[in-house]
């Protein structure tokens, strides 16, 4: 199958090429021919599905063809939760319609008010856009949706989650009967079906079990650690790993995003926090360093880092687990895309075996704990048994005698070489930058307990 067989706008296919796509994915396939013969959609598809272009290609088309009405509405309406989601869809519209010369604008909360009114001043095709924001609009009788001919649902359960729906109701009761709606969502169960029967007419469903969702192409390992001295060992042991190219290190606190990126910077490494605390300039900004290999360690909280879509991650790791089982397929999701394959290692302690459970009864997969020789923990502990059964990395890597920690002063020279030719980056740096030459003594400690840049 290819796309000229979807029957695509010629602007469309020339966009395709240009971008290098060649066979739709399957949530592509099965969804445009739908969406292209006027049907409502239901379709469960993660990021990293190819569900963006699933809906843009087909929406896309339809503005290929002009609008009888002289209003200056969109005539498709994006309903996002959040910012980066936002900005990837508008990017992804404006990617696939660039030979269309299509008009799009994204109306996200944390933005100025009369910039956006400026923009919803002018004649615009699509607007992406968070419920809030979008409503907030809507009652101040800025937005012409008159003539509205699709609306999508991205990440509809998030929206859920996120309490938007109240919103998106009420945005969906402002809007045109008499127009197409799509929804896509993680998960087709609960509200996300009820919500559904209640905006979608006769919708043909859709459901792609992804790679992601099977996560095959996603190396997931578990190490079971003492303390959060222990798992900065780790993380310092895996950011220096062969293969490791850009990682996301999540975090459960804002707070503790910014404390460990500091850290991380302290000790040479190439890291920048993200997380909702941040003006969205500067969120855009981090993710566009990242975009460019700027960064190779950001530190993130769920929400900011959710839809984030950079080929280069090649590690995701859960320094904090994940409050709820969705947000691990979630985070994993983060590497292994476009194609590539990606690690995700999660550090847990005993006390937080229960939710290690919950992550395994939510993906259907047992986490095997490991063990990096000479990081191993004291507690012989592992979510399912008393043992560590997997052994990961390719030797033990000790630093002289000892597991190296952020504050260890690394000497040139006398590293172990590892299979890939020796260590790299911040570990090999001379004459005590970074890391200082200091001990770190607070490595126990909960960085939140102690100020930032005590490594330095
Ligand atoms: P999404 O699931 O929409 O977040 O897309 C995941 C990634 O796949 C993005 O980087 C897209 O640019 C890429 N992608 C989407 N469709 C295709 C396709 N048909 N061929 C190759 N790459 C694609």
């Amino acid at each position: 199958m290819s796309f000229e067989n979807l029957k695509l706008h010629p602007s469309i296919l020339m966009a395709l090429e240009e971008a290098g796509y060649t066979t739709p994915t399957p949530i592509q396939a099965q969804a445009i021919p739908e969406v292209l013969a006027g049907r409502d959609l239901l379709a469960s598809a993660q990021t990293g599905t190819g569900k963006t272009a699933a809906f843009a290609l087909p929406a896309l088309n339809l503005l290929a063809t002009p609008h009888p009405s002289k209003s200056r509405g969109p005539r498709i309406l994006v309903l996002v939760p959040t910012r980066e989601l936002a900005a990837q869809v508008n990017d992804a519209a404006r990617k696939y319609g660039k030979f269309l010369r299509v008009r799009t604008v994204s109306i996200v909360g944390g933005m100025p008010y009369p910039l956006q009114n400026k923009l919803l001043s002018q004649p615009l095709d699509i607007l992406v856009a968070t419920p809030g924001r979008l409503l907030d609009h809507m009652e101040r009788g800025r937005i012409d949706l008159s003539r509205l001919q699709m609306l999508i649902l991205d990440e509809a359960d998030r929206m859920l989650d996120m309490g938007f729906m109240p919103d998106v109701e009420r945005i969906c009761a402002a809007l045109p009967g008499e127009r197409q709606t799509l929804l896509f969502s993680a998960t087709l169960e609960g509200n996300i079906a009820r919500i559904a029967s209640q905006i979608l007419r006769n919708p043909k469903t859709i459901q792609i079990a992804s790679q992601q969702e099977k996560h095959e192409n996603i190396e997931q390992r578990l190490h079971m650690v003492d303390d959060m001295g222990h798992k900065n060992k780790l993380l310092e042991h895996l950011l220096i790993e062969p293969g490791m190219s850009q990682a996301i290190v999540f975090t459960s606190t804002k707070r503790h995003a910014d404390l460990l990126s500091e850290d991380l910077i302290a000790a040479g490494h190439k890291a920048a926090a993200l997380h909702g605390d941040m003006t969205q300039g500067a969120r855009n900004r981090t993710l566009t360093k990242l975009r460019h290999g700027d960064i190779s360690v950001l530190v993130a909280t769920d929400v900011a880092a959710r839809g984030i879509d950079v080929a280069g991650i090649s590690h995701v790791i859960n320094y904090d687990l994940p409050k709820f089982a969705e947000d691990y397929v979630h985070r994993i999701g983060r590497t292994g895309r476009a194609g590539k394959t990606g690690i995700a290692i999660s550090f847990a302690s005993h006390a937080e075996r229960f939710q290690l459970r919950k992550i395994e009864q939510y993906t259907g997969q047992r986490l095997e704990a490991g063990v990096i020789v000479g990081l191993e923990p004291k507690r012989a502990n592992s979510p399912s048994s008393n043992k560590p059964r997997g052994s990961f990395g390719d030797k033990p890597r000790s630093f002289g005698d000892k597991p190296r920690s952020f504050g260890d002063k690394p000497r040139s020279g006398n590293f172990p070489a590892s299979k890939s030719g020796g260590y790299k980056g911040a570990g090999n740096r001379e004459g005590g930058q970074g890391f200082g030459g200091q001990k770190r003594n607070d490595g126990d400690k909960p960085f939140a307990k102690r100020p930032a840049r005590s490594f330095a």
